[in-house]
């Protein structure tokens, strides 16, 4: 891709430290009088980046917009009219960029493109798992794990949830790579191998196996209509957990709609997916794996 000069890019990581700053300490502290004022709505949760710090860098926005984004954009098969409006509001003011440069900051797993076509190492076991133990959520059976942000997360969504009536029910969450390999055998034997693959991932293509994955519920279509489903449909991406297989994107996410599969990805990525990416997750983090690819603004690899 075209390189954009180093000089730039340090400016620019920089402006997106003091951004990345301001934001964390935002979405760390729940606002308690917002929450009170809430009524169920997703205003106390919803991230919203910091308006000063994205103002650091507009002078140096223009350049940043040379053709590579469109390349990036190209590269991620990401639809034209989506494409579109993300180089529009890219070429109208540095929110754009400031956006998808928190979002690097986080931690690497939230981000990470985990599909039909890129696995996990069969060795990647999280070193920060936990059992949930209940607490505002309830839980099918002892043993269920999640890493511990992902942990916290599900507490404090679910605590909303039960503010508004709805008890969330966790049925499955973590999933060792040997787990899957049982499972997805098991699968390919029962119903054969097309079947096996629009229904289960294949071992190290689990989203499951970053822990930071909760199927809720029945885990059937039947989940999507019950109270739990409507809530969490609503609610769920601002507490930072986005849908992974929506009802209608099969061709896209590779697996049928799976209203009861949300994973942790963070605020500032949820915010993300839906401010540009229409909502869909694996759009967004197969943009942000094609512009990682291409090396991002550094333009070295
Ligand atoms: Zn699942």
């Amino acid at each position: 891709m075209a390189a954009i000069s180093i000089g730039r890019y340090i400016f620019l990581i920089c402006a997106a430290l003091i951004l990345s700053y301001t934001s964390c300490s935002k979405s760390g502290a729940r606002n308690s009088s917002m929450e009170d004022q809430n009524d169920g709505q997703q205003t106390a949760q919803t991230y919203r980046p910091d308006p000063v710090a994205r103002y650091v860098i507009e002078e140096d926005t223009e350049q940043i917009l040379d053709d590579s984004l469109g390349h990036i954009l190209g590269d991620a098969e990401i639809p034209e009219q989506l494409s579109w409006n993300i180089l529009r509001t890219a070429a109208q003011g540095p929110s754009f960029i400031m956006d998808l440069l928190v979002v690097l900051q986080g931690d690497p797993y939230l981000r990470v493109l985990v599909d039909k076509g890129h696995a996990l190492p069969a060795s990647y076991e999280p070193q920060d798992l936990v059992e949930l133990t209940g607490g505002s959520y309830a839980v099918s059976r002892r043993g269920l794990l999640l890493r511990g942000s992902a942990a916290l997360a599900l507490e404090e969504m679910a605590a909303a949830a039960k503010a508004d009536g709805v008890t969330l029910a966790a049925s499955s969450a973590y999933r060792p790579y040997t787990y899957q390999e049982t499972v997805y055998a098991r699968n390919v034997r029962e119903s054969g191998q097309e079947t096996a693959d629009r229904e289960s991932a294949r071992p190290g293509h689990s989203q499951h196996q970053l822990g930071l994955v909760v199927d809720f519920g029945s885990i059937d279509d039947s989940f999507a209509e019950t109270k739990a489903g409507r809530w969490i449909l609503a609610n769920a991406s601002g507490f930072g957990w986005s849908l992974s297989f929506p009802n209608g994107y099969e061709e896209v996410t590779g697996y049928r709609w799976e209203s009861w599969h949300y994973r942790y990805v963070g605020r500032e990525l949820t915010y993300f997916i839906d401010t540009y990416f229409d909502g869909i997750q694996q759009y967004a983090l197969r943009f942000i794996y094609a512009w990682e690819k291409a090396g991002g603004l550094s333009g070295s690899p």
